[in-house]
């Protein structure tokens, strides 16, 4: 066995639906090759929800690579909305990572959803947000600590929907044997900071415990956001 995976989704404290969705649905364990896909849509009425749960079907049911899994996810959303013009202007992110027999882990990434790595007890977040305040930190215009409370700290630069193209960023992790790796929605990363997020990853509990303390942390913070987690222990 080389892989233990669990998952997690919450409405949070304030929200009456939860926008965000995401693959698999139960935990396992496994040799891999393992998906795993976060989504968090945007939009009016339900069109949010169905945004981020046509991206994660169009990208489970793609053969293929990251880019190409991630490329279907935009045009099933560009699609749904030619049909259905009262959906227009919904988007979603996409954050999705394929975990290989090899302990490669493929990641396809639009939007401000994250991938952290927890190795040895530091936490490096591996995916770039595309967001406005990360452009802004980038540029050197705003200092970190200044990101979680920036008025426009939810704005995304690059969304799955928004155009009949989007460009993919795509990037290779090589895990090792107790590397534990988490996706995630802005609902926890805008809720808790990344040392606290470390602080929970760090537990010896199991993949499915941990996924629910992160989003008891993010709502314990006050649950502003839907939330949504997947953790993959690489353990051998
Ligand atoms: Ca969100």
């Amino acid at each position: 066995m080389s892989y233990i995976w669990a998952t997690a989704t919450h409405v949070g404290r304030v929200r009456t639906g939860n926008e965000d969705s995401v693959y698999p649905e139960e935990g396992g364990s496994g040799d891999g090759p393992l998906l795993a896909v976060v989504a968090d849509g945007m939009g009016g009425a339900v069109a949010g929800e169905i945004a981020s749960r046509l991206a994660v079907d169009a990208a489970v049911a793609a053969d293929g690579d990251p880019e190409t899994r991630v490329t279907a996810a935009n045009t099933a959303i560009v699609e749904a909305v030619i049909a259905d013009p009262s959906l227009g202007g919904m988007g979603t992110t996409a954050t999705l990572a394929m975990f290989e027999e090899d302990g490669t882990v493929n990641i396809g990434h639009v939007g401000d959803s994250r991938g952290y790595r927890l190795r040895g007890g530091e936490l490096a977040q591996i995916t770039r947000d595309h967001s406005l305040v990360a452009e802004l930190l980038a540029a050197g215009k705003i200092e970190a600590d200044e990101v979680r409370n920036h008025p426009q700290r939810n704005l995304v630069t690059r969304a799955l929907g928004m155009a009949q193209r989007v460009p993919v960023d795509t990037l290779t992790e090589h895990t090792e044997a107790g590397d534990r790796i988490l996706l995630c929605s802005d609902g926890l990363n805008g809720m808790i900071t990344d040392e606290e997020i470390a602080e929970i990853l760090r537990s010896d509990d199991p993949p499915e415990a941990v996924a629910w303390a992160l989003v008891e942390a993010a709502n314990e913070a006050g649950g502003v956001d839907n939330v949504t987690v997947v953790i993959v222990d690489r353990v051998a």
